[in-house]
């Protein structure tokens, strides 16, 4: 399953110190009429909540570190799920020691510096149903 776009766009920028990282993002998808994209970024946050599936039980388990964190690499897309633009965010994050953790990204991560880039797709964007069978709202045609 796959979707062509023809023409894109892209919007750059950097988040406010003590914004929420996902809400942030999602605040520029909505100033900018982006429904479908793929967005990027790096930085640091003050603490960050993120979240795990787990496959057995098909529910999210949620950690929260409250810790200074590098986000070495935020990845994600943008679609549509039950008529509202949903921002999905993976981010690996690195602590003092250099370790690394990573996750679903969670509203609850305040931004310390976050500098992003969303490349804006121009066409139908994909929407999210429920699947029985993973229990995540996942793109459909
Ligand atoms: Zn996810």
């Amino acid at each position: 399953m796959l979707r062509r776009y023809a023409t894109a766009r892209v919007v750059q920028g950097r988040l406010k110190k003590g914004e929420d990282l996902i809400e942030g993002l999602q605040a520029v998808m909505k100033e900018h009429n982006i429904t479908a994209g793929v967005v990027t970024g790096i930085g640091a946050v003050s603490s960050a909540r993120i979240a795990c599936l787990n496959q057995q039980t098909k529910q999210y388990e949620e950690k929260v570190f409250q810790e200074a964190l590098e986000v070495v690499s935020l990845r994600g897309n943008v679609s549509l799920k039950e008529g509202s633009v949903f921002v999905h965010l993976h981010v690996a994050l690195s602590r003092a020691d250099f370790s690394v953790v990573g996750g679903h990204l969670l509203s609850g991560s305040p931004v310390y510096a976050f500098e992003f880039e969303i490349l804006c797709l121009e066409g139908e964007p994909f929407t999210r149903h429920f699947d029985e069978e993973t229990g995540l709202f996942l793109w459909k045609e």
